[in-house]
């Protein structure tokens, strides 16, 4: 039996989808990763899912696509479980920036020399050289099996050419993280660290595993449906409050107001986000506005919000 909620998403996603999906025109697909300006900026799609495991899809909620940015959030939390609170916050802070998430800019500003928060690039990377392993293959294959349960899809994996691609044209991280390295922020090598964090960014999903993801957060940790804990749950509050105030780049305090839920963005033009203690919600829509959020996207969920009444305040 469903609420009231539910069925109105039923009744009106198709036309809300419809109405968003105009937006695609004033955004852009990201080109900086060579291989992520194949996909088509017109796309948009959206999956809903309750606590049972019941869906609501609609628009192009079949499209692939990398996770990138979403990844930090899961590599954080396996971060966490991996080497508890203290060590992970020895290394990345606790503030938004107010910058672009691949900043060099505040690098250097919290003492003692660690990245701002863990879900900018340099904080992300920080991030992958705690996860446990003897070598990055082995810490790879630890961070897809934990994605791969809390997803509950065996069979995600990385998308070869997306990691490729990243990894041969990330000037840019390639110096965030010799930086870091500079600043003993890192203990292992440069090279190794990249290919643990570009591995996680490239992992291929569609919006039912990020909406399946999303579910897990919104419970604070237990998987409704099959009711296991899969994190506990002062890394879900941990991770949840880094969405909330960091997830949606330096556009994290407009979306704070217009939408009110913990999100996070990647530049696929996917977003990941909750209806806390209900829904997991997974979108993808490749054009990007300006800060590099799917513009139909958070327009889609403008719409929800509104009209649900779903901003936290
Ligand atoms: N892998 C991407 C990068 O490091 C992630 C960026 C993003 O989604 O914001 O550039």
């Amino acid at each position: 039996p469903h609420d009231e909620t539910w069925k109105t998403l039923h009744t009106h996603i198709d036309e809300w989808v419809a109405v968003s999906k105009t937006h695609t025109l004033e955004g852009h697909v990201a080109s900086y990763i060579p291989e992520l300006a194949n996909a088509s900026g017109d796309i948009l799609g959206i999956c809903l899912m309750d606590s049972e495991g019941q869906t609501i899809l609609s628009g192009d909620s079949n499209f692939r696509f990398t996770l990138q940015s979403i990844s930090k959030v899961f590599s954080l939390i396996l971060a966490l479980m991996d080497n508890g609170e203290d060590v992970v916050f020895s290394k990345v802070g606790m503030e938004p920036t107010g910058d672009d998430f691949n900043s060099m800019l505040k690098l250097e500003l919290i003492e003692p020399g660690i990245p701002f928060n863990p879900l900018i690039n340099a904080g992300a990377i920080a991030i992958s050289s705690l996860i446990a392993g003897q070598s990055p293959d082995e810490q790879i294959e630890r961070i897809l099996h934990f994605f791969r349960d809390i997803a509950n899809n065996p069979s995600l994996s990385v998308n070869q050419n997306v990691f490729k691609s990243e990894s041969d044209t990330a000037h840019r991280n390639r110096s965030l993280a010799y930086f870091l390295k500079d600043n003993g922020v890192l203990d292992q090598e440069v090279d190794d660290v990249l290919r643990v964090y570009f591995s996680h960014c490239s992992i291929e999903v569609d919006c039912t595993d990020l909406a399946r993801m999303a579910l897990v957060l919104a419970h604070n940790g237990v998987d409704p449906i099959r009711k296991q804990r899969l994190i506990p749950r002062r890394f879900v509050q941990i991770a949840k409050t880094f969405m909330f105030t960091c997830g949606m780049y330096n556009a994290s305090g407009e979306f704070a107001l217009n939408v009110g839920l913990p999100a996070k963005s990647g530049v696929s033009g996917s977003i990941l986000t909750m209806v806390p203690g209900q829904y997991g919600i997974g979108i993808v829509g490749p054009a990007l506005n300006r800060k590099g959020n799917s513009t139909a996207g958070v327009h889609l969920l403008g719409i929800l919000s509104q009209e649900f009444d779903w901003s936290m305040f």
